[in-house]
Protein backbone atom coordinates (compact mmCIF):
# COMPACT_ATOMS: atom_id res chain seq x y z
CA UNK A 1 0.00 0.00 0.00
CA UNK A 2 1.79 3.39 -0.82
CA UNK A 3 0.91 5.96 1.77
CA UNK A 4 1.11 9.69 1.86
CA UNK A 5 0.34 12.43 4.52
CA UNK A 6 0.05 15.99 2.54
CA UNK A 7 0.62 18.93 4.84
CA UNK A 8 -1.25 22.16 2.87
CA UNK A 9 0.06 25.26 4.44
CA UNK A 10 -2.51 28.06 3.09
CA UNK A 11 -1.93 30.95 3.67
CA UNK A 12 0.67 30.83 6.55
CA UNK A 13 4.10 30.70 7.43
CA UNK A 14 6.98 33.34 6.97
CA UNK A 15 9.72 32.44 5.02
CA UNK A 16 11.43 31.49 8.29
CA UNK A 17 8.70 29.19 9.29
CA UNK A 18 9.35 27.59 6.01
CA UNK A 19 12.61 26.79 6.56
CA UNK A 20 12.19 25.63 10.63
CA UNK A 21 9.19 23.71 9.39
CA UNK A 22 11.45 21.72 6.43
CA UNK A 23 14.50 21.21 8.82
CA UNK A 24 12.09 19.65 11.37
CA UNK A 25 9.89 17.54 8.98
CA UNK A 26 12.96 16.43 7.19
CA UNK A 27 15.19 15.64 9.64
CA UNK A 28 11.95 13.12 10.80
CA UNK A 29 11.17 12.13 7.13
CA UNK A 30 14.57 10.11 7.04
CA UNK A 31 13.21 8.09 9.27
CA UNK A 32 10.47 6.75 8.03
CA UNK A 33 10.60 7.66 4.11
CA UNK A 34 10.04 3.90 3.66
CA UNK A 35 6.58 4.00 5.34
CA UNK A 36 5.19 6.96 3.99
CA UNK A 37 5.67 9.61 1.41
CA UNK A 38 5.31 13.53 2.73
CA UNK A 39 4.52 16.40 0.41
CA UNK A 40 4.49 19.65 1.62
CA UNK A 41 2.33 22.21 -0.66
CA UNK A 42 3.66 25.76 -0.23
CA UNK A 43 3.16 29.00 -1.02
CA UNK A 44 4.76 29.92 -4.85
CA UNK A 45 7.30 32.42 -3.22
CA UNK A 46 8.81 29.27 -1.43
CA UNK A 47 8.62 27.14 -3.93
CA UNK A 48 11.99 27.31 -5.68
CA UNK A 49 13.67 27.48 -2.19
CA UNK A 50 12.47 24.84 -0.50
CA UNK A 51 12.45 22.47 -3.22
CA UNK A 52 16.47 22.65 -3.17
CA UNK A 53 16.34 20.94 0.13
CA UNK A 54 15.20 17.52 -1.86
CA UNK A 55 13.62 15.78 0.69
CA UNK A 56 9.82 16.74 1.41
CA UNK A 57 8.22 16.69 -1.81
CA UNK A 58 7.32 20.44 -2.83
CA UNK A 59 3.76 20.75 -4.67
CA UNK A 60 2.40 24.42 -5.01
CA UNK A 61 -1.24 25.18 -3.96
CA UNK A 62 -1.97 26.43 -7.40
CA UNK A 63 -1.34 27.40 -10.47
CA UNK A 64 -2.74 29.15 -13.40
CA UNK A 65 -5.14 27.66 -16.25
CA UNK A 66 -3.34 29.80 -18.51
CA UNK A 67 -0.51 28.69 -20.14
CA UNK A 68 1.56 31.91 -20.97
CA UNK A 69 1.61 35.69 -21.94
CA UNK A 70 -0.30 38.45 -20.90
CA UNK A 71 -1.70 37.43 -17.68
CA UNK A 72 -0.11 40.02 -14.82
CA UNK A 73 0.13 38.42 -11.94
CA UNK A 74 -0.27 34.38 -13.00
CA UNK A 75 1.73 31.55 -12.55
CA UNK A 76 2.11 28.95 -14.69
CA UNK A 77 2.92 25.24 -14.67
CA UNK A 78 6.21 25.63 -16.56
CA UNK A 79 7.48 28.18 -14.45
CA UNK A 80 6.72 25.84 -11.29
CA UNK A 81 8.47 22.82 -13.30
CA UNK A 82 11.42 24.95 -13.90
CA UNK A 83 11.50 24.95 -10.21
CA UNK A 84 11.64 21.75 -9.63
CA UNK A 85 8.33 21.82 -8.09
CA UNK A 86 6.60 18.21 -8.26
CA UNK A 87 3.08 18.88 -8.27
CA UNK A 88 -0.07 20.45 -7.27
CA UNK A 89 -3.32 21.27 -5.42
CA UNK A 90 -5.89 21.59 -7.91
CA UNK A 91 -9.69 21.87 -7.59
CA UNK A 92 -9.52 22.65 -3.32
CA UNK A 93 -12.53 23.48 -1.94
CA UNK A 94 -11.07 27.38 -0.93
CA UNK A 95 -10.14 27.43 -4.45
CA UNK A 96 -13.27 26.29 -6.17
CA UNK A 97 -15.63 28.41 -3.75
CA UNK A 98 -13.96 31.54 -2.04
CA UNK A 99 -12.36 31.72 -6.18
CA UNK A 100 -15.00 30.54 -7.99
CA UNK A 101 -13.25 27.95 -9.99
CA UNK A 102 -15.32 25.95 -11.93
CA UNK A 103 -14.80 22.43 -13.46
CA UNK A 104 -13.81 23.64 -16.94
CA UNK A 105 -11.20 25.68 -15.04
CA UNK A 106 -9.92 22.80 -12.96
CA UNK A 107 -9.56 20.66 -16.09
CA UNK A 108 -7.68 23.26 -17.69
CA UNK A 109 -5.20 23.21 -14.82
CA UNK A 110 -5.10 19.60 -14.84
CA UNK A 111 -4.14 19.13 -18.05
CA UNK A 112 -1.53 21.69 -18.17
CA UNK A 113 0.70 19.91 -15.18
CA UNK A 114 -0.51 16.78 -17.42
CA UNK A 115 1.38 18.44 -20.11
CA UNK A 116 4.14 18.97 -18.27
CA UNK A 117 4.51 15.55 -16.07
CA UNK A 118 4.08 17.30 -13.29
CA UNK A 119 1.90 15.41 -10.39
CA UNK A 120 -1.77 16.55 -9.34
CA UNK A 121 -3.72 16.20 -5.91
CA UNK A 122 -7.24 16.44 -7.41
CA UNK A 123 -9.52 18.08 -4.80
CA UNK A 124 -12.92 16.75 -4.76
CA UNK A 125 -16.07 17.07 -1.91
CA UNK A 126 -19.79 18.34 -1.66
CA UNK A 127 -21.51 21.47 0.51
CA UNK A 128 -23.30 20.99 3.46
CA UNK A 129 -26.28 20.99 1.88
CA UNK A 130 -25.04 19.31 -0.96
CA UNK A 131 -24.82 16.34 1.57
CA UNK A 132 -28.21 17.43 3.49
CA UNK A 133 -30.24 17.05 0.18
CA UNK A 134 -28.59 14.06 -0.61
CA UNK A 135 -26.46 15.01 -3.71
CA UNK A 136 -23.05 13.52 -2.16
CA UNK A 137 -22.71 11.09 -5.32
CA UNK A 138 -24.04 13.36 -8.19
CA UNK A 139 -21.83 16.01 -6.97
CA UNK A 140 -18.27 13.64 -6.31
CA UNK A 141 -19.14 12.13 -10.38
CA UNK A 142 -19.88 15.33 -11.86
CA UNK A 143 -16.16 17.08 -10.28
CA UNK A 144 -14.33 13.81 -11.00
CA UNK A 145 -15.86 13.68 -14.83
CA UNK A 146 -15.53 17.34 -15.48
CA UNK A 147 -12.18 17.73 -13.67
CA UNK A 148 -10.53 15.06 -15.68
CA UNK A 149 -12.25 15.04 -19.19
CA UNK A 150 -9.12 13.94 -21.41
CA UNK A 151 -6.92 13.00 -18.85
CA UNK A 152 -4.69 10.10 -18.85
CA UNK A 153 -1.88 10.35 -17.11
CA UNK A 154 -3.71 8.96 -13.70
CA UNK A 155 0.15 7.58 -12.87
CA UNK A 156 0.27 11.43 -11.88
CA UNK A 157 -2.89 11.96 -10.06
CA UNK A 158 -3.53 11.69 -6.50
CA UNK A 159 -7.53 12.19 -5.22
CA UNK A 160 -7.65 14.01 -2.52
CA UNK A 161 -11.46 13.75 -0.81
CA UNK A 162 -12.29 16.83 1.35
CA UNK A 163 -16.01 17.02 2.44
CA UNK A 164 -16.62 20.88 2.64
CA UNK A 165 -17.88 20.89 5.47
CA UNK A 166 -15.54 19.01 7.49
CA UNK A 167 -12.49 21.33 6.56
CA UNK A 168 -11.40 23.93 8.95
CA UNK A 169 -14.27 23.08 11.38
CA UNK A 170 -12.58 20.61 13.61
CA UNK A 171 -15.53 17.88 12.84
CA UNK A 172 -13.82 15.46 10.46
CA UNK A 173 -16.12 12.93 8.62
CA UNK A 174 -17.57 9.78 10.51
CA UNK A 175 -15.78 6.52 9.44
CA UNK A 176 -18.71 4.85 8.00
CA UNK A 177 -19.45 7.79 6.15
CA UNK A 178 -15.61 8.10 4.83
CA UNK A 179 -16.17 4.70 3.86
CA UNK A 180 -19.00 4.92 1.55
CA UNK A 181 -17.58 7.82 -0.25
CA UNK A 182 -14.07 5.87 -0.60
CA UNK A 183 -15.95 3.18 -2.13
CA UNK A 184 -18.01 5.51 -4.45
CA UNK A 185 -15.08 7.01 -5.62
CA UNK A 186 -12.82 4.38 -6.35
CA UNK A 187 -16.34 2.51 -8.33
CA UNK A 188 -16.35 5.80 -10.70
CA UNK A 189 -12.58 5.61 -11.50
CA UNK A 190 -12.55 2.18 -12.21
CA UNK A 191 -16.14 2.06 -13.52
CA UNK A 192 -15.15 5.22 -16.27
CA UNK A 193 -11.51 5.39 -16.27
CA UNK A 194 -10.34 1.44 -15.30
CA UNK A 195 -8.47 2.12 -12.50
CA UNK A 196 -8.41 0.29 -9.93
CA UNK A 197 -5.16 1.60 -7.76
CA UNK A 198 -6.15 4.97 -7.78
CA UNK A 199 -4.03 7.05 -4.73
CA UNK A 200 -6.99 8.03 -2.71
CA UNK A 201 -6.74 10.64 0.24
CA UNK A 202 -9.30 11.93 3.17
CA UNK A 203 -9.03 15.79 4.15
CA UNK A 204 -11.01 17.99 6.18
CA UNK A 205 -10.18 18.37 10.20
CA UNK A 206 -7.50 15.24 10.17
CA UNK A 207 -5.51 15.61 13.53
CA UNK A 208 -3.56 13.33 15.64
CA UNK A 209 -6.14 10.70 16.68
CA UNK A 210 -8.23 10.66 13.32
CA UNK A 211 -4.97 9.94 11.32
CA UNK A 212 -4.88 6.27 13.16
CA UNK A 213 -8.70 5.63 12.18
CA UNK A 214 -7.83 6.48 8.43
CA UNK A 215 -5.51 3.75 8.64
CA UNK A 216 -7.22 1.13 10.61
CA UNK A 217 -10.13 1.60 9.79
CA UNK A 218 -10.05 2.64 5.80
CA UNK A 219 -8.33 1.51 2.80
CA UNK A 220 -7.58 5.26 1.64
CA UNK A 221 -3.97 5.85 0.73
CA UNK A 222 -3.25 8.67 3.77
CA UNK A 223 -4.43 12.37 4.25
CA UNK A 224 -3.98 16.06 3.01
CA UNK A 225 -4.07 17.69 6.11
CA UNK A 226 -3.77 22.01 6.97
CA UNK A 227 -4.08 23.30 10.21
CA UNK A 228 -2.72 20.25 11.80
CA UNK A 229 -0.13 20.09 9.91
CA UNK A 230 1.65 23.71 10.53
CA UNK A 231 3.25 23.03 13.56
CA UNK A 232 6.24 20.61 13.19
CA UNK A 233 5.71 18.67 16.18
CA UNK A 234 2.18 18.62 15.71
CA UNK A 235 3.05 17.41 11.97
CA UNK A 236 5.21 14.64 13.56
CA UNK A 237 3.03 13.34 16.26
CA UNK A 238 0.52 12.92 13.01
CA UNK A 239 3.15 11.04 10.99
CA UNK A 240 3.83 8.77 13.96
CA UNK A 241 0.56 8.11 14.91
CA UNK A 242 0.00 7.06 11.53
CA UNK A 243 2.63 4.91 10.80
CA UNK A 244 2.64 2.95 14.18
CA UNK A 245 -1.47 2.51 14.09
C1 LIG B 1 -7.40 21.43 3.69
O1 LIG B 1 -7.46 22.63 3.59
O2 LIG B 1 -7.09 20.75 2.70
C2 LIG B 1 -7.70 20.82 4.98
C3 LIG B 1 -7.94 19.55 5.00
O3 LIG B 1 -7.71 21.64 6.08
P1 LIG B 1 -7.94 21.21 7.61
O4 LIG B 1 -7.11 19.98 7.86
O5 LIG B 1 -7.47 22.39 8.41
O6 LIG B 1 -9.39 20.94 7.76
Amino acid sequence: MKYILASNWKANFTFEEAKIWFESIGSKYNEVRNEVRIIAAVPYVYVHYLSSYGIVDVFAQNVSHVKQGAFTGEVTVSMLKSVNCKGCIVGHSERRHIFGENDDIINKKILSLQENSMEIIFCIGEKLEERKEGKTKEVLFNQIVNGLKDFERFDLLIVAYEPVWAIGTGVPIEIPDLIDAENFIRKIFKDNFNIDNLTLLYGGSVDKEFVKKIKQETTMNGALIGSASWKPDGFIQIIDNFINA
